[in-house]
C-alpha cells in the first residue's frame, strides 16, 4: 500500500518536466532499445515463445523491464523529499545549532543540504543526479538504489539473449556451409522434397554441390587467401548429378507452384496499407511478419494466389492492358476478406509428371 501511495504523488504533474533533459532521455532510451532488442530476439530467434522456458524467459525479460521502470519513475517523481521553505526547528532554541539556507529562507535540517540544481534544501542529501533529474535522498534513496541493482541484473539477462542469437545465427551459417549450401537453397531442397511427396513421384533430389566432405565444403568458402573459391558463375558438382540440376529443379517447383495457385476475383478496394483498420480486427491482428509487400486492390481485378495465411493471401496481379507498360509484375500480401475465389480456377498448366493427389 505504502508503494501504491507513493505512486499516486506521480499526480504532481509538474514533476513531468522532470523528462524534458538529456539524462532522462538517454536512460529512458537506453532501457527501450534494450528490452525491445531483448524481447525481439528472445522470441524470433533464440527462445521460442511456445516452449516453457520461451514463456519464462519472456515473462522474466518483461519483469526487469517493469521493476526497472517502476522504481527509476519512482526515484524522479518521489524524489528526495524537500525540507519545507521557512522551516524552523520545534525548539526555537536549536536553531543556534543549524545552518540558515538564505535561498530557502529556512534553516537546514539535520543532514538536508542545498541543492543548486533543484534550488531547494534537500532532505538527507546524497547527491543530484542527472540520470533522474532530480536527487537521490531522504524518500527515494531505496528506490534509487534498486534501480542501480536492478539495471546490470536486467542488462546481463539482455546480454546473454543477445550472444545466444548470435550463437545460434553463427551455428545455422555454418550448419549450411558444411554443406555447401545457402539458406535458399536450404528451402529450395524442402520443396523439392515437398513436391516429390505431393506428386509422390519416383525421384530422389540429391543436392549438387554437396562435395561429399565437411573440410571440402568449407574450404569453398573460407579460402588462406580470402578470394572464395571459383569464378562464382560456375560450380563444381557432384559425379553423380548434373551440373544444372538445382535450376532444373527450380523450374519444376516455379511450374508446379502455377499450377497450385488459385485464381481469386477483388471484390472490395484495398489501399495496401499494411495496418488495414476498416478491414477488421482479425485482419490487423494477424498481419503477416513480413517485409514483403503489401499490394493495392481495385474491385475486379483478378489476382493469382499462391500462398496464405488465415486471413491473408500473397499472389499475383493478373495484369490486362489497364496497366502500365512495363509493369511486369505486381505482387504482395492482401487481405482476404477482400477476394472471393473465382468458380473456375486458373489452373490451365497440367501437373508437372505424376499423378496429383486429391486435396
Ligand atoms: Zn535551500
Ligand atoms: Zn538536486
Amino acid at each position: 500500500m505504502g508503494a501504491f501511495c507513493s505512486v499516486i504523488k506521480f499526480e504532481n504533474l509538474q514533476e513531468l518536466k522532470r523528462l524534458c533533459h538529456w539524462g532522462p532521455i538517454i536512460a529512458l532510451g537506453v532501457i527501450a532499445i534494450c528490452s525491445t532488442m531483448a524481447m525481439i530476439d528472445s522470441v524470433l530467434w533464440y527462445w521460442p515463445l511456445h516452449t516453457t522456458g520461451g514463456s519464462v524467459n519472456f515473462i522474466m525479460l518483461i519483469n526487469w523491464t517493469v521493476m526497472i521502470l517502476y522504481n527509476y519513475f519512482n526515484a524522479m517523481f518521489v524524489g528526495p523529499g524537500f525540507v519545507p521553505l521557512g522551516w524552523k526547528p520545534e525548539n526555537s532554541q536549536d536553531s543556534m545549532y543549524l545552518q540558515y539556507c538564505k535561498v530557502c529562507q529556512a534553516y537546514k535540517a539535520p543532514r538536508s543540504h542545498h541543492c543548486r540544481k533543484c534550488n531547494r534544501c534537500v532532505m538527507k542529501m546524497d547527491h543530484h543526479c542527472p540520470w533522474i533529474n532530480n536527487c537521490c535522498g531522504y524518500q527515494n534513496h531505496a528506490s534509487f538504489t534498486l534501480f542501480l541493482l536492478l539495471a546490470p541484473l536486467g542488462c546481463i539477462h539482455a546480454a546473454f539473449i543477445f550472444v545466444m542469437t548470435m550463437y545460434t545465427q553463427l551455428y545455422n551459417r555454418m550448419k549450411i556451409i558444411l554443406r555447401n549450401k545457402t539458406s535458399i537453397e536450404s528451402w529450395i531442397e524442402e520443396k523439392a522434397k515437398d513436391r516429390i511427396q505431393y506428386y509422390q513421384l519416383d525421384e530422389v533430389f540429391v543436392f549438387p554441390y554437396d562435395m561429399g566432405s565437411k573440410w571440402k565444403n568449407f574450404t569453398q568458402v573460407f579460402t588462406w587467401s580470402g578470394v572464395p573459391e571459383g569464378d562464382g558463375l560456375e560450380w563444381p558438382v557432384r559425379e553423380d548429378c548434373h551440373p544444372y540440376s538445382l535450376t532444373i529443379e527450380q523450374l519444376k517447383q516455379k511450374a508446379d507452384k502455377r499450377v497450385r495457385s488459385v485464381r481469386y476475383k477483388v471484390t472490395e478496394d484495398y489501399s495496401g496499407s499494411c495496418c488495414p483498420l476498416n478491414k477488421g480486427i482479425k485482419t490487423i491482428f494477424t498481419i503477416p511478419c513480413t517485409e514483403e509487400p503489401r499490394i493495392q486492390l481495385r474491385k475486379g481485378e483478378f489476382i493469382l494466389a499462391t500462398r496464405g495465411l488465415r486471413y491473408w493471401l500473397y499472389g499475383d496481379k493478373i495484369l490486362d492492358d489497364s496497366f502500365a507498360e512495363g509493369v511486369s509484375r505486381i505482387r504482395g500480401w492482401f487481405p482476404r476478406n477482400c477476394v472471393e475465389k473465382c468458380p473456375c480456377e486458373a489452373e490451365t498448366d497440367p501437373a508437372p509428371e505424376g499423378e496429383k493427389k486429391n486435396r
